[in-house]
């Protein structure tokens, strides 16, 4: 069944259909990386994480690049008040934000350029801009893109947002990274060095100076993926003007479409507010994790709404998310339980679960999620389950297979949720499933496969002792 995923670019819920056979290319604006990503951050992050996880369940290969924004306004001014250099000021907020990503349990993106490591191919992405003659440098030395001569050129500017044309003032122009749709204007694609700039400058064909943030995800994306790919993700403020530039200095140095799906993601409030750290409301993971709170939790709960409605976090709603969990790990560790029993050595007959489980559970998930990541759905789907199994469990019906066929299925959901298992469990899903290729192996007198997978098990810390009523798993 198809994928459909709302496209900002047509506002519209679209069918998924890559564009070209082979990976998929998908790229995330990444962190700024000038403090500790935030509660908010972590929602968008996150919400890249479901998307390249349910494209990989689907049988995509993705390649998805997250890149690190490591030179911008923010940065430099936090550089002079620090009086640290660049990169030692960068580099703990960058190590700090793929721990957090880890902790979150976020699939490592396969890319992760750094502006910083990419002026040439900014610098050939502006000279062709301005070869082209939709680029030029202004009396200040600094080069902007001309929203004119763009338009002069037949393309498009105001792609991802409305805007008024005769809100459009030619030839005005904005030099800060961050400004509002009323304020639209040629904006910098590289800043002419100042003297509040410190050591952060580079040479470049217009004099010393330092890039534009959005022209970095321009070039960094293009440089991996090429000039055209598939999907390109990031929070909604992102839309105007980070994406709607990053369009127009593609397009206008290529000549073609950029990309072909853009989503991006709704805001997090906390406690029904806009995040300040004046309103004390503001929460980093690390706060959340000094407050007992797990990475498991967190991610449980910001996978709990829709990407494209505003969510309000909550610490009542952590607890709520502690309480669900446990609710799955209770239903799992039962599982576990009657899986590691192992097959019955001969003649039990194994008995036909009543309808409802595990196809159920695979096939609605899968619809919920490709009808634009309805989580809520997908959610309800595994809730559906999670009673049903209890009440299977309750009534005596499940068999040692059985109960290993439901971990199965459970593991391919969770290939997506990335929940994954309470510690507490004894014997992790996937252990159980190895188990049961082991038993599938032998019972088919394939014993080089059947002892390949006992090490393997072995490798993972488990061990198999055969008992009368079966194989049953031991933590080495
Ligand atoms: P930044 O590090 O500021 O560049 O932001 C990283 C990502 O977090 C971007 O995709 C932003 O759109 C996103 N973001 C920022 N604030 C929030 C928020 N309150 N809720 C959800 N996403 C956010
Ligand atoms: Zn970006």
């Amino acid at each position: 069944m198809g994928l459909k995923l709302f496209n900002t670019l047509s506002r519209s819920i679209q069918d998924f259909t890559p564009s070209r056979q082979g990976r998929i290319g998908m790229y995330c604006c990444g962190p700024t990386v000038y403090d500790f990503a935030h509660i908010g951050n972590w929602r968008t992050f996150v919400f890249g994480d479901l998307v390249r996880r349910h494209l990989e369940f689907k049988g995509h290969a993705v390649a998805h690049v997250m890149n690190v924004t490591d030179v911008e306004d923010k940065i430099i001014k936090r550089v002079r008040e620090t009086k640290t250099s660049l990169r030692e000021f960068t580099g703990k907020y960058e190590a700090a934000f793929f721990e957090d990503l880890k902790t979150l349990n976020c699939l490592e993106p396969h890319h992760k350029p750094r502006a910083t490591e990419h002026i040439p191919e900014i610098i050939s992405l502006i000279e062709k801009l301005v070869a082209r003659r939709v680029a030029y440098q202004a009396a200040d030395g600094s080069v902007y893109f001309s929203i004119e001569k763009y338009q002069a050129a037949g393309c498009h500017y105001g792609q991802l947002v409305k805007l008024n044309p005769d809100e459009l003032r030619p030839g005005e122009r904005v030099k800060s990274d961050e400004y509002a749709k009323e304020s639209v204007a040629d904006f910098a694609l590289w800043k002419a060095r100042a003297p509040e700039d410190g050591d952060v400058f580079w040479p470049s064909p217009w004099g010393e100076g330092r890039p534009g943030w959005h022209i970095e995800c321009s070039a960094m994306s293009m440089k991996i993926l090429g000039p055209g790919f598939d999907l390109h993700l990031g929070g909604e403020d992102l839309i105007f003007p980070h994406h709607e530039d990053e369009i127009a200095q593609s397009e206008g140095a290529t000549g073609r479409p950029f990309v072909k799906y853009w989503l991006h993601g709704a805001h997090l409030l906390v406690e029904g507010r806009k995040m300040s750290k004046s309103l004390g409301n503001f929460f980093t993971l690390r706060d959340l994790l000094a407050k007992g709170f797990t990475g498991r939790e967190i991610r449980y709960l910001l996978l709990t709404a829709h990407y494209r409605e505003t969510f309000n976090f909550t610490l009542e709603g952590l607890q709520g998310a502690r309480t669900a969990l446990a609710r799955i790990d209770e239903c799992l560790g039962k599982l576990c339980e009657i899986g590691s029993l192992g097959v019955p050595p001969s003649g039990g007959s194994p008995v036909t679960p009543p309808e409802g489980g595990t196809p159920n559970l695979l096939a609605a998930f899968t619809a919920a999620l490709n009808d634009d990541l309805n989580i809520s759905a997908a959610w309800g789907a595994v809730f559906d389950w999670v009673r049903e199994t209890n009440r299977q469990l309750a009534d005596n019906f499940l068999n040692p297979a059985q109960a290993r066929a439901a971990l199965a299925a459970w593991n391919k959901i969770d290939s997506v949720l990335g929940i994954g298992t309470s510690p507490e469990i004894e014997s992790p899903p996937e252990i159980v499933v190895l188990l049961e290729a082991r038993q599938a192996a032998r019972k088919a007198k394939d014993f080089k496969r059947a002892d390949a997978i006992r090490d393997e098990l072995k490798a993972k810390g488990w061990a198999i002792e055969d008992t009368p009523k079966g194989p049953k798993l031991k933590k080495l």
